[in-house]
């Protein structure tokens, strides 16, 4: 039977960044067991790629603050591209309601060392994006070191990194159950045989709690599908334009290719797993990207190109990160609400620190566990798009 010191379920991205953590602190013994027969096949290879530290809650803007630098010098680093791409988000708010929110969340940023976001005026943003319909816009905020990344290179970047230094990954292998004895979890079984370990870290993204269902015990995460619609190559509107949010509605967009990707969360759409794309969509986001921006009126797609994936939705939407509660050498790196992408380096950070020494100063761990839904301590993120 083969045995391992770790064993991360899940080839995802935040899998790979735990791989990659565990690897780089000196854990000779990591294997990483993917469903798939290529990782990227989850949430990770759909996403929009976007990373940013304007969020509301301290422990959220945190985790911004070691994954956005990593990513900067993620090349340097690993020596793989991740594709960084510091174009900014800019967040355009058309009420004083959405001013003092801005206002708050830019005070808490300040505080914690973010330096690069700041609060700018209509006039700012008009003369920056004139293609904007600005008459309601009342201001906005800006952080220069937002951007996007790519989500598939970054993975495989992680996982190349950790493979070259002695982790391995098996592919279109199940997990499919979890043995424990009297000391906690020794076993992982999967459709190649099972695995001998005392340390196993669900990175089963949207899948997540059907894994710590294994243990018998609830995990609130579920899945909530996604769409997003890119569009055919369009040169009127800056191809250097930030993530630009459209406060009104959440609808939002940024450059991609020659053309753009817009993006706007249903408030309609329910939980389940859902990956198809419906054509309904297509209506519905084009008719918001035509309100912000009229000359998008002109902006050619082609739905067959847009697609779905899931979010893995936790209850406050912030991540669930470290021990599962009577379940020693069980961990959890789930729960991201759609932000897995930009906080993955943080995430591999914290739960490689919490498996090799069961503590981590990047975050105060207790504010992520999973133990704060029973114990009635949820901090709710309200900046999510
Ligand atoms: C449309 C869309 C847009 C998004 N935009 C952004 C964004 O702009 N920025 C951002 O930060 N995030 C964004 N996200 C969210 C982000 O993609 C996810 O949070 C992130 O990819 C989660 O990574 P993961 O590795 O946890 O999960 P995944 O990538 O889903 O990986 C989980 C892996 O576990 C494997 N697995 C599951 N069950 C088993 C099993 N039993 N045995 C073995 N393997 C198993 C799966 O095959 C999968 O490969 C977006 C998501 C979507 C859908």
């Amino acid at each position: 039977m083969r045995s391992a010191d770790v064993v991360i379920i899940g080839g995802g991205i935040v899998g790979s960044s735990v791989a990659y953590h565990l690897t780089a602190s000196g854990c000779k013994d990591v294997l990483v067991i993917e469903r798939e027969s290529s990782q990227g096949k989850g949430s990770t290879g759909k996403s929009m790629g976007g990373v940013r530290a304007q969020f509301s809650t301290p422990v959220n803007i945190q985790m911004s603050l070691y994954s956005i630098p990593f990513y900067a010098t993620f090349d340097d680093r690993l020596g793989y591209p991740c594709g960084y791409r510091p174009q900014g988000y800019l967040f355009c708010a058309t009420s004083e309601q959405h001013m003092s929110y801005l206002r708050a969340n830019h005070a808490t940023q300040l505080k914690l060392g973010l330096k690069h976001a700041r609060i700018i005026s209509a006039d700012e943003i008009r003369s920056m994006f004139p293609q904007l319909r600005a008459d309601d816009i009342v201001g906005g905020a800006l952080c220069s070191t937002d951007g996007f990344v790519d989500p598939y290179s970054a993975m495989c970047g992680f996982m190349q990194w950790a493979h070259d230094h002695g982790a391995e990954i098996w592919k279109q292998t199940e997990v499919t159950g979890i043995d424990r004895d009297a000391e906690g979890v020794c076993r992982v079984q999967t459709t190649r045989g099972s695995v001998g370990t005392r340390t196993i870290v669900n990175c089963a993204g949207p899948w997540a709690a059907s894994i710590v269902w294994m243990v018998d015990v609830e995990l609130p995460v579920e899945p909530l599908r996604r769409m997003l619609v890119p569009s055919e190559p369009f040169d009127q509107f800056p191809r250097s334009a930030p993530m630009i949010i459209d406060m009104s509605n959440g609808f939002h967009f940024r450059p991609e290719a020659l053309g753009f990707l817009l993006a706007w969360n249903d408030p309609q759409e329910t939980p389940g797993y859902k990956t198809d794309f419906d054509p309904a969509f297509t209506e519905k986001i084009l008719t918001r990207a035509a309100h912000r921006v009229p000359i998008f009126e002109n902006l050619a797609v082609n739905p067959k190109r847009a697609w779905a994936g899931m979010y893995e939705m936790s209850p406050d939407h912030h991540a669930i990160l470290g021990p599962v509660p009577d379940v020693p050498g069980f961990f959890l790196a789930n729960g991201f609400s759609g932000h897995g992408v930009m906080h993955s380096p943080a995430t591999g950070k914290i739960v490689s620190d919490l498996v090799l020494s069961g503590t981590t100063d990047l975050i105060d761990p207790s504010l992520l566990n999973l133990a704060r839904f029973a114990e009635g301590r949820m901090i709710e993120e309200t900046a999510i798009l």
